[in-house]
């Protein structure tokens, strides 16, 4: 009996389309089934549209539907690829992964830098990885890209341009295809914690915020006084704040007593934070801050939605972020 894959469409460049606006997703998931099939052989594909969105379209409802869609048809398949625009891929492969955690079968999520409709385009290779990665049996919630397998909270668009435009960030791929195949490392594969049960409540009270030299605190208080709940900030280096000119540190620890979960982490993309090794850390992390150690910022943001969605209760949630749930994490 052939595998059976279901291709979710979403949009994106891969099924894009020109116009007189631009570059716009216009192919459903039927349009491009002749061409998916060339890729996939002796597996069975079959297909749903989501919505047919340029990925910057994409927010947090659209994750909580998706990912009821995937709960619901896996178990009819063996495998699901979500076709997806790039700009945002990891935001979604990450929150897919909190929410989604446990799954049974593999969920790929793949797009391209051109529109299947160009004959040069990475679009069928992308798929290609994606559908064989899903037919692997290997559950769990990944990226395909460029001949590569992420998890899909270590993912990250790192160039907007090239065929390599993703990575996997502070964490080995999980699987790659060469002269040898599509072979999975399965030492870099997250073993399922329990019973597969869908966490799909977010709240989007949560915001990013990048520091930068001179930044005024008082745009933590706007925060605050527009019902934030919690904060994921990009630091300097190991994830340094100021407090001498600038006591942004004080104006955190006050977030802090008011309930807010402040989550830091680095600017830099490689090796993550560690804010015990600086005064300009540690003095946060004695205001009661949570380090994001080596998280991307698509996993920490969405992971802070998560978390938020799930408890109100701030102990909780410093409790979560002290686990690794999906591989988005090395604590320490
Ligand atoms: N703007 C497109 C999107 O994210 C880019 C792409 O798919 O590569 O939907």
């Amino acid at each position: 009996m052939p595998k059976k894959i279901l291709i979710i469409n979403t949009g994106g460049t891969l099924s894009s389309v020109k116009s007189s606006k631009g570059l716009v997703p216009g192919m459903r998931s039927d349009d491009m089934l002749e061409e998916l099939r060339m890729v996939s052989r002796n597996l069975e594909l079959e297909t749903e549209d989501f919505c047919s969105l340029d990925s910057a379209n994409i927010g947090p409802k659209d994750w909580s539907g998706l990912a009821e869609m995937i709960a619901r048809k896996s178990y009819d398949y063996q495998g699901i690829v979500v076709i997806h625009g790039t700009d945002t891929m990891a935001y979604t492969s990450s929150m897919l992964a909190f929410m989604l955690q446990n799954i049974a079968i593999p969920v790929v999520i793949t797009g391209s830098q051109l529109s299947i409709a160009n004959p040069v385009a990475d679009a069928l290779e992308n798929c290609r990885c994606g559908i064989h990665m899903a037919a692997s049996g290997y559950p769990g919630v990944f990226v395909a890209f460029n001949r590569k397998v992420i998890l899909g909270c270590r993912a990250s668009k790192v160039r907007t341009m090239s065929f390599d435009a993703f990575e996997s960030i502070n964490y080995p791929y999980v699987g790659e295809i060469s002269s040898l195949g599509l072979r999975v490392y399965e030492r870099n594969l997250i073993a399922k914690k329990g019973i597969f049960r869908p966490q799909t409540a977010y709240s989007d009270k949560v915001a990013l915020l990048k520091l930068y030299p001179g930044i005024n605190p008082d745009i933590l208080d706007m925060f605050y006084e527009k019902g934030y709940k919690g904060i994921f900030i990009e630091g300097f280096g190991l994830g340094g704040m100021p407090f001498i000119n600038n006591d942004f540190i004080g104006r955190v620890g006050e977030m802090v007593e008011k309930g807010m979960l402040v989550l830091v982490g680095s600017q830099c993309r490689y090796e993550g934070c560690n804010l015990m090794v600086y005064e300009t850390g540690r003095l946060a992390i004695e205001k009661g801050v949570i380090q994001a150690y080596d998280m991307t910022a698509e996993a920490a943001i969405t992971k802070l939605m998560w978390v938020l969605g799930q408890t109100d209760d701030i102990r909780e949630m410093k409790e979560y972020f002290s686990v690794n749930i999906a591989g988005e994490v090395n604590i320490g």
